[in-house]
Protein backbone atom coordinates (compact mmCIF):
# COMPACT_ATOMS: atom_id res chain seq x y z
CA UNK A 1 0.00 0.00 0.00
CA UNK A 2 2.63 2.58 1.24
CA UNK A 3 4.86 1.46 -2.00
CA UNK A 4 2.20 2.17 -4.24
CA UNK A 5 0.94 5.11 -3.12
CA UNK A 6 4.80 6.53 -2.88
CA UNK A 7 5.26 5.68 -6.43
CA UNK A 8 2.03 6.98 -7.99
CA UNK A 9 1.72 10.21 -8.61
CA UNK A 10 -1.92 11.70 -7.44
CA UNK A 11 -4.96 12.70 -9.70
CA UNK A 12 -6.78 15.34 -8.94
CA UNK A 13 -10.02 13.40 -9.52
CA UNK A 14 -9.87 9.92 -11.38
CA UNK A 15 -13.32 10.34 -12.72
CA UNK A 16 -14.13 7.46 -10.40
CA UNK A 17 -17.78 7.73 -10.52
CA UNK A 18 -18.08 6.28 -6.98
CA UNK A 19 -16.59 9.25 -5.81
CA UNK A 20 -18.89 12.78 -5.33
CA UNK A 21 -16.21 15.09 -4.61
CA UNK A 22 -17.97 17.84 -6.29
CA UNK A 23 -21.65 17.04 -4.68
CA UNK A 24 -21.37 19.19 -2.00
CA UNK A 25 -21.80 22.00 -4.64
CA UNK A 26 -25.78 21.42 -5.22
CA UNK A 27 -26.38 21.23 -1.67
CA UNK A 28 -26.80 23.60 0.97
CA UNK A 29 -24.45 24.90 2.81
CA UNK A 30 -23.78 27.41 5.64
CA UNK A 31 -21.20 29.96 6.07
CA UNK A 32 -20.20 30.18 2.83
CA UNK A 33 -17.64 32.53 1.86
CA UNK A 34 -19.32 35.76 0.34
CA UNK A 35 -16.87 35.56 -2.91
CA UNK A 36 -18.06 38.22 -5.41
CA UNK A 37 -16.67 36.48 -8.35
CA UNK A 38 -16.86 32.87 -8.74
CA UNK A 39 -14.87 32.92 -11.78
CA UNK A 40 -12.19 33.91 -9.74
CA UNK A 41 -12.78 31.25 -7.27
CA UNK A 42 -13.02 28.80 -10.25
CA UNK A 43 -9.61 30.02 -11.70
CA UNK A 44 -7.65 29.62 -7.98
CA UNK A 45 -9.20 26.18 -7.78
CA UNK A 46 -7.72 25.01 -11.05
CA UNK A 47 -4.54 26.22 -9.86
CA UNK A 48 -4.38 24.77 -6.49
CA UNK A 49 -5.62 20.97 -8.17
CA UNK A 50 -2.24 20.68 -10.22
CA UNK A 51 -0.14 21.86 -6.94
CA UNK A 52 1.56 19.06 -4.91
CA UNK A 53 0.02 17.50 -1.35
CA UNK A 54 0.70 19.34 1.70
CA UNK A 55 -0.06 15.98 3.37
CA UNK A 56 0.41 12.74 1.83
CA UNK A 57 -2.43 9.57 1.83
CA UNK A 58 0.18 7.27 3.01
CA UNK A 59 0.42 9.61 6.08
CA UNK A 60 -3.23 9.81 6.69
CA UNK A 61 -4.00 6.22 6.47
CA UNK A 62 -1.41 6.06 9.19
CA UNK A 63 -3.35 8.35 11.42
CA UNK A 64 -6.23 6.11 11.08
CA UNK A 65 -4.57 3.17 12.56
CA UNK A 66 -2.77 5.45 15.14
CA UNK A 67 -6.76 6.63 16.06
CA UNK A 68 -7.56 3.21 15.74
CA UNK A 69 -5.56 2.74 18.66
CA UNK A 70 -7.76 5.52 20.17
CA UNK A 71 -10.67 3.84 19.57
CA UNK A 72 -9.99 0.88 21.08
CA UNK A 73 -8.70 2.06 24.42
CA UNK A 74 -4.72 1.49 23.95
CA UNK A 75 -3.60 5.60 22.97
CA UNK A 76 -4.98 9.46 23.77
CA UNK A 77 -5.64 11.77 21.38
CA UNK A 78 -4.13 15.62 22.27
CA UNK A 79 -5.32 18.04 19.77
CA UNK A 80 -4.75 21.77 20.11
CA UNK A 81 -3.66 24.82 19.06
CA UNK A 82 -4.96 28.09 18.16
CA UNK A 83 -8.27 28.66 17.27
CA UNK A 84 -7.89 30.23 14.13
CA UNK A 85 -3.82 30.80 12.33
CA UNK A 86 -2.83 33.88 10.74
CA UNK A 87 -1.01 34.49 7.95
CA UNK A 88 1.68 37.03 10.30
CA UNK A 89 1.02 34.53 12.91
CA UNK A 90 3.02 31.90 10.81
CA UNK A 91 6.32 32.89 12.00
CA UNK A 92 9.19 30.22 13.10
CA UNK A 93 8.77 31.02 16.69
CA UNK A 94 4.88 30.95 16.81
CA UNK A 95 4.90 27.15 15.22
CA UNK A 96 7.14 25.76 17.34
CA UNK A 97 5.80 27.46 20.66
CA UNK A 98 2.39 25.23 19.13
CA UNK A 99 4.41 21.91 18.64
CA UNK A 100 6.34 22.12 21.74
CA UNK A 101 3.77 23.01 23.96
CA UNK A 102 1.98 19.79 22.65
CA UNK A 103 4.62 17.69 22.65
CA UNK A 104 5.46 18.07 25.84
CA UNK A 105 2.19 18.19 26.88
CA UNK A 106 1.89 14.92 25.43
CA UNK A 107 5.07 14.07 27.19
CA UNK A 108 3.82 14.59 30.31
CA UNK A 109 0.54 12.91 29.46
CA UNK A 110 2.97 9.36 28.34
CA UNK A 111 4.71 9.29 30.87
CA UNK A 112 2.48 10.57 33.87
CA UNK A 113 -0.51 8.72 32.56
CA UNK A 114 1.03 5.60 31.02
CA UNK A 115 -0.53 5.80 27.84
CA UNK A 116 0.76 6.91 24.52
CA UNK A 117 -0.20 9.69 22.62
CA UNK A 118 -1.61 10.74 18.91
CA UNK A 119 -0.53 14.60 18.53
CA UNK A 120 -2.47 16.41 16.10
CA UNK A 121 -2.07 20.17 15.84
CA UNK A 122 -4.66 22.71 15.09
CA UNK A 123 -2.14 23.99 12.64
CA UNK A 124 -0.49 24.51 8.92
CA UNK A 125 -4.38 24.84 7.39
CA UNK A 126 -6.33 26.51 10.41
CA UNK A 127 -7.29 29.68 8.48
CA UNK A 128 -11.02 29.68 8.60
CA UNK A 129 -13.43 30.51 10.94
CA UNK A 130 -17.19 29.84 11.21
CA UNK A 131 -19.10 33.34 12.06
CA UNK A 132 -22.46 33.60 14.24
CA UNK A 133 -23.24 36.70 12.26
CA UNK A 134 -22.86 38.06 8.77
CA UNK A 135 -21.82 41.16 9.98
CA UNK A 136 -18.85 42.33 13.23
CA UNK A 137 -20.37 44.38 16.10
CA UNK A 138 -19.71 47.72 13.81
CA UNK A 139 -21.96 46.32 11.23
CA UNK A 140 -18.95 45.35 8.50
CA UNK A 141 -18.61 42.06 7.16
CA UNK A 142 -17.48 39.62 9.36
CA UNK A 143 -14.19 38.73 9.18
CA UNK A 144 -13.39 34.75 8.30
CA UNK A 145 -10.10 33.84 8.55
CA UNK A 146 -7.12 35.01 6.69
CA UNK A 147 -7.97 32.36 3.67
CA UNK A 148 -11.14 34.25 3.00
CA UNK A 149 -10.21 37.62 3.91
CA UNK A 150 -8.42 40.78 6.36
CA UNK A 151 -9.40 41.31 10.11
CA UNK A 152 -8.61 45.17 9.74
CA UNK A 153 -11.67 47.09 10.28
CA UNK A 154 -12.45 48.57 7.06
CA UNK A 155 -15.03 47.66 4.17
CA UNK A 156 -12.46 46.88 2.10
CA UNK A 157 -10.37 44.68 4.02
CA UNK A 158 -13.67 42.31 4.62
CA UNK A 159 -14.38 42.26 1.04
CA UNK A 160 -13.76 37.60 0.20
CA UNK A 161 -10.29 37.29 -1.86
CA UNK A 162 -10.13 33.88 -3.47
CA UNK A 163 -6.59 34.38 -3.63
CA UNK A 164 -6.37 34.26 -0.10
CA UNK A 165 -6.41 29.94 -0.58
CA UNK A 166 -3.54 30.33 -2.59
CA UNK A 167 -1.54 32.19 0.56
CA UNK A 168 -3.10 29.44 2.62
CA UNK A 169 -1.79 26.94 0.55
CA UNK A 170 1.73 28.59 0.64
CA UNK A 171 1.39 29.25 4.23
CA UNK A 172 0.37 25.79 5.16
CA UNK A 173 3.49 24.13 3.44
CA UNK A 174 5.97 26.09 4.60
CA UNK A 175 3.96 25.67 8.33
CA UNK A 176 4.27 22.04 7.50
CA UNK A 177 7.46 22.01 6.54
CA UNK A 178 8.70 23.14 9.28
CA UNK A 179 7.08 20.80 11.41
CA UNK A 180 8.15 17.91 9.96
CA UNK A 181 12.00 18.81 9.62
CA UNK A 182 12.86 19.65 13.28
CA UNK A 183 14.92 17.41 15.25
CA UNK A 184 12.60 16.00 17.47
CA UNK A 185 14.87 16.11 20.52
CA UNK A 186 14.59 19.99 19.92
CA UNK A 187 11.13 20.13 20.73
CA UNK A 188 11.08 17.15 23.59
CA UNK A 189 13.91 18.13 25.83
CA UNK A 190 12.07 18.88 29.14
CA UNK A 191 14.64 20.13 30.67
CA UNK A 192 16.47 22.62 27.77
CA UNK A 193 13.25 24.29 26.99
CA UNK A 194 10.62 24.28 29.91
CA UNK A 195 12.67 26.25 32.25
CA UNK A 196 10.44 29.23 31.98
CA UNK A 197 6.78 26.66 31.98
CA UNK A 198 8.09 25.21 35.37
CA UNK A 199 8.94 28.46 36.74
CA UNK A 200 5.43 29.28 35.90
CA UNK A 201 4.14 26.03 37.47
CA UNK A 202 6.50 25.88 40.52
CA UNK A 203 5.03 29.54 41.31
CA UNK A 204 1.78 28.28 41.26
CA UNK A 205 -0.45 26.16 43.47
CA UNK A 206 -0.71 23.86 40.79
CA UNK A 207 3.38 23.69 40.94
CA UNK A 208 2.65 21.65 44.44
CA UNK A 209 -0.03 19.83 43.66
CA UNK A 210 1.40 18.07 40.57
CA UNK A 211 5.02 17.47 41.53
CA UNK A 212 4.99 13.92 42.23
CA UNK A 213 3.50 13.69 38.13
CA UNK A 214 6.14 16.23 37.36
CA UNK A 215 9.12 13.82 39.04
CA UNK A 216 7.95 11.11 37.95
CA UNK A 217 7.78 12.25 33.88
CA UNK A 218 11.48 13.26 34.86
CA UNK A 219 12.57 9.72 36.21
CA UNK A 220 10.92 8.41 33.33
CA UNK A 221 13.04 10.67 30.62
CA UNK A 222 16.05 9.76 32.09
CA UNK A 223 15.29 6.29 31.82
CA UNK A 224 14.21 6.55 28.08
CA UNK A 225 17.53 8.07 27.65
CA UNK A 226 19.94 6.00 29.28
CA UNK A 227 18.10 3.03 27.57
CA UNK A 228 18.25 4.40 24.08
CA UNK A 229 14.82 4.25 22.29
CA UNK A 230 15.94 3.46 18.77
CA UNK A 231 15.65 6.89 16.28
CA UNK A 232 12.55 5.16 14.76
CA UNK A 233 10.81 5.44 17.77
CA UNK A 234 12.25 8.86 18.96
CA UNK A 235 10.44 9.94 15.65
CA UNK A 236 7.10 8.07 15.86
CA UNK A 237 7.06 9.89 19.53
CA UNK A 238 7.20 13.28 18.26
CA UNK A 239 4.88 12.76 15.09
CA UNK A 240 2.37 15.48 14.87
CA UNK A 241 -0.71 16.07 12.54
CA UNK A 242 -2.08 18.41 10.78
CA UNK A 243 -5.40 19.60 11.73
CA UNK A 244 -8.01 22.21 10.23
CA UNK A 245 -12.01 22.26 10.57
CA UNK A 246 -12.96 21.46 6.79
CA UNK A 247 -15.33 24.53 6.60
CA UNK A 248 -13.86 26.62 3.01
CA UNK A 249 -14.84 23.55 0.61
CA UNK A 250 -13.86 25.08 -1.96
CA UNK A 251 -9.95 24.96 -0.62
CA UNK A 252 -10.25 21.38 0.94
CA UNK A 253 -11.48 20.29 -2.28
CA UNK A 254 -8.94 21.80 -4.84
CA UNK A 255 -6.23 20.03 -2.75
CA UNK A 256 -8.41 16.36 -2.72
CA UNK A 257 -6.27 14.07 -4.49
CA UNK A 258 -7.55 10.12 -5.71
CA UNK A 259 -5.06 7.35 -5.33
CA UNK A 260 -6.22 3.60 -5.84
CA UNK A 261 -10.07 4.79 -5.70
CA UNK A 262 -9.91 6.80 -2.88
CA UNK A 263 -9.84 10.30 -2.62
CA UNK A 264 -7.54 11.58 0.37
CA UNK A 265 -8.20 15.40 1.48
CA UNK A 266 -4.27 16.49 1.05
CA UNK A 267 -4.42 19.78 2.83
CA UNK A 268 -4.25 18.44 5.93
CA UNK A 269 -4.29 15.13 7.39
CA UNK A 270 -7.46 15.29 10.04
CA UNK A 271 -10.45 17.30 9.28
CA UNK A 272 -13.49 18.26 11.32
CA UNK A 273 -16.83 19.96 10.42
CA UNK A 274 -17.96 22.52 13.28
CA UNK A 275 -21.10 22.96 15.07
CA UNK A 276 -22.34 25.57 12.61
CA UNK A 277 -21.84 23.49 9.66
CA UNK A 278 -22.62 19.47 10.23
CA UNK A 279 -26.18 19.26 9.09
CA UNK A 280 -26.58 15.72 7.80
CA UNK A 281 -27.85 16.95 4.63
CA UNK A 282 -26.02 20.10 3.60
CA UNK A 283 -22.43 20.49 1.97
CA UNK A 284 -20.21 19.75 4.71
CA UNK A 285 -20.83 16.72 5.87
CA UNK A 286 -21.44 15.50 2.34
CA UNK A 287 -17.81 16.37 1.49
CA UNK A 288 -16.16 14.80 4.25
CA UNK A 289 -18.22 11.79 4.13
CA UNK A 290 -16.53 11.25 0.31
CA UNK A 291 -12.90 12.07 1.95
CA UNK A 292 -10.77 8.69 3.06
CA UNK A 293 -9.31 10.55 6.09
CA UNK A 294 -9.80 10.33 9.63
CA UNK A 295 -12.45 13.31 10.23
CA UNK A 296 -14.67 14.88 13.26
CA UNK A 297 -17.43 16.33 13.95
CA UNK A 298 -18.67 18.90 16.77
CA UNK A 299 -21.38 18.13 18.77
CA UNK A 300 -23.23 21.14 20.63
CA UNK A 301 -25.36 20.71 23.24
CA UNK A 302 -28.44 20.68 20.72
CA UNK A 303 -27.48 17.36 19.03
CA UNK A 304 -29.52 14.42 19.53
CA UNK A 305 -28.79 10.73 20.09
CA UNK A 306 -30.90 9.94 17.29
CA UNK A 307 -29.05 12.64 15.10
CA UNK A 308 -25.38 11.40 16.47
CA UNK A 309 -26.23 7.87 15.45
CA UNK A 310 -26.86 9.33 11.54
CA UNK A 311 -23.89 10.99 11.93
CA UNK A 312 -21.94 7.67 12.67
CA UNK A 313 -23.84 6.20 9.66
CA UNK A 314 -23.30 8.99 7.05
CA UNK A 315 -19.06 9.24 7.58
CA UNK A 316 -18.13 5.95 8.13
CA UNK A 317 -20.98 3.38 7.30
CA UNK A 318 -18.41 0.74 7.46
CA UNK A 319 -17.75 0.96 10.72
CA UNK A 320 -13.52 1.79 10.65
CA UNK A 321 -12.30 2.56 13.98
CA UNK A 322 -9.99 5.36 13.79
CA UNK A 323 -12.13 6.95 11.02
CA UNK A 324 -14.73 8.92 12.81
CA UNK A 325 -14.05 11.50 16.14
CA UNK A 326 -16.99 12.69 17.92
CA UNK A 327 -16.21 15.34 19.44
CA UNK A 328 -18.36 16.69 22.30
CA UNK A 329 -18.29 20.18 23.59
CA UNK A 330 -21.19 20.46 25.22
CA UNK A 331 -19.95 23.21 28.34
CA UNK A 332 -19.44 22.78 31.99
CA UNK A 333 -23.63 22.80 33.10
CA UNK A 334 -24.68 20.56 30.30
CA UNK A 335 -21.96 17.71 29.60
CA UNK A 336 -23.45 15.25 32.46
CA UNK A 337 -27.05 16.28 31.63
CA UNK A 338 -26.51 15.50 27.73
CA UNK A 339 -23.62 13.55 27.06
CA UNK A 340 -24.80 10.04 28.70
CA UNK A 341 -27.49 9.81 25.95
CA UNK A 342 -25.89 10.02 23.14
CA UNK A 343 -23.02 8.06 24.25
CA UNK A 344 -25.14 5.37 25.41
CA UNK A 345 -26.93 5.02 22.08
CA UNK A 346 -24.02 5.53 19.38
CA UNK A 347 -22.18 2.64 22.02
CA UNK A 348 -25.92 0.27 21.93
CA UNK A 349 -25.71 0.78 17.85
CA UNK A 350 -21.87 -0.81 17.59
CA UNK A 351 -20.79 2.17 16.22
CA UNK A 352 -16.90 2.43 16.12
CA UNK A 353 -15.64 6.47 17.57
CA UNK A 354 -13.31 8.46 19.02
CA UNK A 355 -15.03 9.91 21.80
CA UNK A 356 -13.09 13.79 22.18
CA UNK A 357 -13.94 16.31 24.61
CA UNK A 358 -13.49 20.09 23.78
CA UNK A 359 -13.88 21.50 26.77
CA UNK A 360 -13.08 25.05 25.02
CA UNK A 361 -16.20 26.10 22.55
CA UNK A 362 -18.99 25.11 25.08
CA UNK A 363 -17.69 27.74 27.92
CA UNK A 364 -16.37 30.67 25.82
CA UNK A 365 -17.78 33.90 27.13
CA UNK A 366 -18.48 37.53 26.68
CA UNK A 367 -17.45 39.50 29.28
CA UNK A 368 -16.49 43.25 29.78
CA UNK A 369 -16.58 45.43 26.58
CA UNK A 370 -17.47 42.12 24.96
CA UNK A 371 -14.23 40.47 25.12
CA UNK A 372 -14.29 36.85 24.75
CA UNK A 373 -12.80 34.37 27.79
CA UNK A 374 -12.88 31.71 29.07
CA UNK A 375 -12.89 30.35 33.09
CA UNK A 376 -10.18 27.63 33.22
CA UNK A 377 -12.65 26.19 36.50
CA UNK A 378 -15.18 25.99 33.83
CA UNK A 379 -12.84 24.46 30.93
CA UNK A 380 -11.97 21.74 33.81
CA UNK A 381 -15.17 21.60 35.12
CA UNK A 382 -16.48 20.28 31.28
CA UNK A 383 -13.15 17.83 31.32
CA UNK A 384 -14.13 16.29 34.65
CA UNK A 385 -17.73 16.00 33.30
CA UNK A 386 -16.81 14.09 30.19
CA UNK A 387 -14.11 11.54 32.06
CA UNK A 388 -17.39 11.32 34.77
CA UNK A 389 -19.52 10.38 31.90
CA UNK A 390 -17.66 7.46 29.94
CA UNK A 391 -16.54 6.01 33.28
CA UNK A 392 -20.23 5.72 34.59
CA UNK A 393 -20.91 4.22 30.93
CA UNK A 394 -17.73 1.88 30.72
CA UNK A 395 -16.45 3.48 27.33
CA UNK A 396 -13.32 5.00 26.40
CA UNK A 397 -13.28 8.81 27.02
CA UNK A 398 -10.43 9.11 24.10
CA UNK A 399 -9.14 12.55 23.94
CA UNK A 400 -9.35 16.24 24.24
CA UNK A 401 -9.23 19.03 21.45
CA UNK A 402 -8.25 22.63 23.22
CA UNK A 403 -6.92 25.85 22.13
CA UNK A 404 -3.72 26.85 23.02
CA UNK A 405 -0.49 28.46 22.45
CA UNK A 406 3.14 28.35 23.32
CA UNK A 407 2.94 31.74 24.71
CA UNK A 408 2.19 33.45 27.40
CA UNK A 409 -0.72 35.17 27.08
CA UNK A 410 -3.73 36.09 29.02
CA UNK A 411 -6.97 35.06 27.35
CA UNK A 412 -8.35 32.20 29.72
CA UNK A 413 -8.66 33.10 33.40
CA UNK A 414 -7.51 31.04 36.20
CA UNK A 415 -10.87 31.08 38.10
CA UNK A 416 -14.24 32.21 37.33
CA UNK A 417 -13.06 36.35 38.91
CA UNK A 418 -12.97 39.04 37.00
CA UNK A 419 -11.39 40.01 33.66
CA UNK A 420 -8.00 42.08 33.87
CA UNK A 421 -8.32 44.43 30.68
CA UNK A 422 -4.77 45.35 30.86
CA UNK A 423 -3.93 42.08 29.68
CA UNK A 424 -6.70 41.72 27.30
CA UNK A 425 -6.15 42.01 23.51
CA UNK A 426 -7.55 44.41 21.57
CA UNK A 427 -11.00 44.61 20.48
CA UNK A 428 -10.76 43.29 16.71
CA UNK A 429 -8.53 39.94 18.31
CA UNK A 430 -11.84 38.76 19.77
CA UNK A 431 -12.27 37.91 16.35
CA UNK A 432 -10.17 34.57 17.33
CA UNK A 433 -11.42 32.49 20.58
CA UNK A 434 -9.21 32.53 24.04
CA UNK A 435 -6.50 30.22 24.57
CA UNK A 436 -4.50 28.50 26.94
CA UNK A 437 -1.29 29.61 28.22
CA UNK A 438 1.87 27.78 27.91
CA UNK A 439 1.21 27.20 31.77
CA UNK A 440 -2.33 26.61 31.65
CA UNK A 441 -1.58 23.81 28.96
CA UNK A 442 0.91 22.35 31.47
CA UNK A 443 -1.56 22.44 34.57
CA UNK A 444 -3.93 20.66 32.23
CA UNK A 445 -1.78 18.02 30.84
CA UNK A 446 -0.80 17.24 34.41
CA UNK A 447 -4.23 16.89 35.59
CA UNK A 448 -5.20 15.12 32.36
CA UNK A 449 -2.05 12.74 33.26
CA UNK A 450 -3.58 12.57 36.62
CA UNK A 451 -6.89 11.22 36.05
CA UNK A 452 -5.66 8.68 33.38
CA UNK A 453 -3.48 7.34 35.95
CA UNK A 454 -6.92 6.70 37.72
C1 LIG B 1 -13.46 25.89 16.70
O1 LIG B 1 -13.07 24.72 16.87
O2 LIG B 1 -12.70 26.88 16.63
C2 LIG B 1 -14.93 26.14 16.62
C3 LIG B 1 -15.43 27.21 16.03
O3 LIG B 1 -15.64 25.20 17.23
P1 LIG B 1 -17.19 24.84 17.20
O4 LIG B 1 -17.50 24.48 15.79
O5 LIG B 1 -17.29 23.68 18.12
O6 LIG B 1 -17.94 26.04 17.69
MN1 LIG C 1 -12.35 28.42 18.32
Amino acid sequence: MERSIRNSPLAANDGDSELHLDRWRELPRRQTPPWPDPAEVAAVCATLGKKPSIVMPHEVEELRYRLADVCEGRAFLLQGGDCAETFAGNTESHLLGTTRTLLQMAMVITYGGSVPVVKVARLAGQYGKPRSSETDSLGLPAYRGDIVNARQVAESARVADPQRMIDAYVNSGIAMNLIRAYPPDDLTDLEELDEGAYDLLRASSAGARYQGILDEVERARRFARVWGPTERQAVRESKVYSSHEALVLEYDRALARVLGGRAYATSGHFLWVGERTRQLDHAHIDFVAQIANPVGVKLGPDVSPQTAIELCERLNPENVPGRLTLISRMGSREVRDVLPAIVDKVTAAGAKVVWQCDPMHGNTEQSINGFKTRHLDRVIDELLGYFDVHRSLGTYPGGVHIELTGENVTECLDGAHGVDSRNLPDRYETACDPRLNLRQSYEFALLLAEILRG
